[in-house]
């Protein structure tokens, strides 16, 4: 084991396409013994596959990554480990699903036969500075808005299962281009490519464990990503290009200034994430624009 004390906690982010018999049954299974061992997060089970993110000590991640390999549907299952404070989540959640990632194609696709070709990080990186290549953004529009690759095109979409209409819409013209998608860990891209090419993309390939990985990556290190990763836990940014060129694309929704900080409305009931200084959050006691006091003064307005 390595040298982290056993009160460190890690994220643990994972994925596998594989059939899974009974998956509801699994489900329960399955979070029966994430309770025992006391991690928390979110993992999504269907027959299709397992995805999942959670946290926990040094040693409960330890624990969950061998119980795992230890199952012959996840013996290779591929973790991506990032190191943090505290738990990044409140509570667990295991829930059977249809899919693994909501894309609700007319017509499904199974990653097993039929996907992009998987870059690693280094690949993708030498892909990036090919001439005429499209570098296509798989996630949502909150979440490029506050980083992604240069020159990637970023759909404005607010829903994963948005992004195929937008491609038939938007994209059909390159279907002979080389295609190059990237998504958080990698999970989106493996049905969105399934499905470029089944639509006739000629030439897709996909980043292998996605912005997480490739940031991670020790001679990448995350170079040619602008901004900050979005992700699904109570961190919502993490640094993603750890070159020591890291920049800020994104800038407060109150002020303008340039700011990576993102904030969950303060105000109850109130889904709404947005981009936010720290000195605005404070003043107007983190309420989005929706739910701003409508006598609100500010010097900037
Ligand atoms: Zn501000
Ligand atoms: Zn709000």
């Amino acid at each position: 084991m390595g040298k982290k004390e056993q009160s460190t906690f890690r994220i643990l982010l994972f994925y596998k396409y594989v059939p899974i018999e009974n998956h509801e049954e699994y489900t329960q299974k399955h979070l029966s013994f994430c309770q025992t061992l006391d991690v928390k997060g979110r993992i999504l089970v269907a027959h299709e596959g397992i995805n999942g993110t959670i946290s926990g000590t040094y040693e409960q991640t330890e624990i969950y990554m061998a119980a795992m390999h230890m199952d012959l549907r996840f013996h290779d299952m591929d973790f991506k480990i990032s190191p943090v404070n505290e738990h990044a989540f409140k509570k667990i959640f295991v829930r059977p699903k249809e899919e693994i990632v909501y894309l609700g194609l007319e017509e499904d696709i199974n990653p097993a036969e039929l996907t992009g070709k998987h870059l690693s990080p280094k690949k993708y990186y030498k892909a990036l500075q090919e001439e005429e290549v499209i570098v296509l953004d798989a996630r949502n529009d909150y979440e490029h808005k506050i980083g992604h690759f240069q020159g990637a095109i970023c759909p404005p979409v607010k829903s994963f299962r948005d992004l195929p209409d937008w491609i038939r819409e938007n994209l059909s013209d390159c279907k002979d281009k080389k295609i190059l998608t990237y998504c958080t860990g990698g999970i989106r891209c493996e049905k969105l490519t399934g499905f470029m090419l089944r639509e006739g993309f000629q030439d897709v390939s996909q980043l292998e464990g996605g912005i997480i990985k490739y940031s991670q990556d020790s001679r990448v290190k995350g170079e040619l990503f602008e901004g900050k990763c979005y992700v699904f836990d109570e961190r919502i940014v993490i640094p993603a290009n750890r070159t020591g060129k890291e920049s800020i694309i994104s800038s407060c929704c109150y002020c303008q200034e340039k700011t990576a900080h993102y904030v969950d409305c303060t105000e109850p009931g109130c889904p709404e994430q947005f981009v936010c200084c720290e000195e605005c959050e404070e003043s107007l006691e983190g309420v989005c624009q929706d739910c701003r006091p409508p006598n609100y003064q500010s010097n900037y307005f």
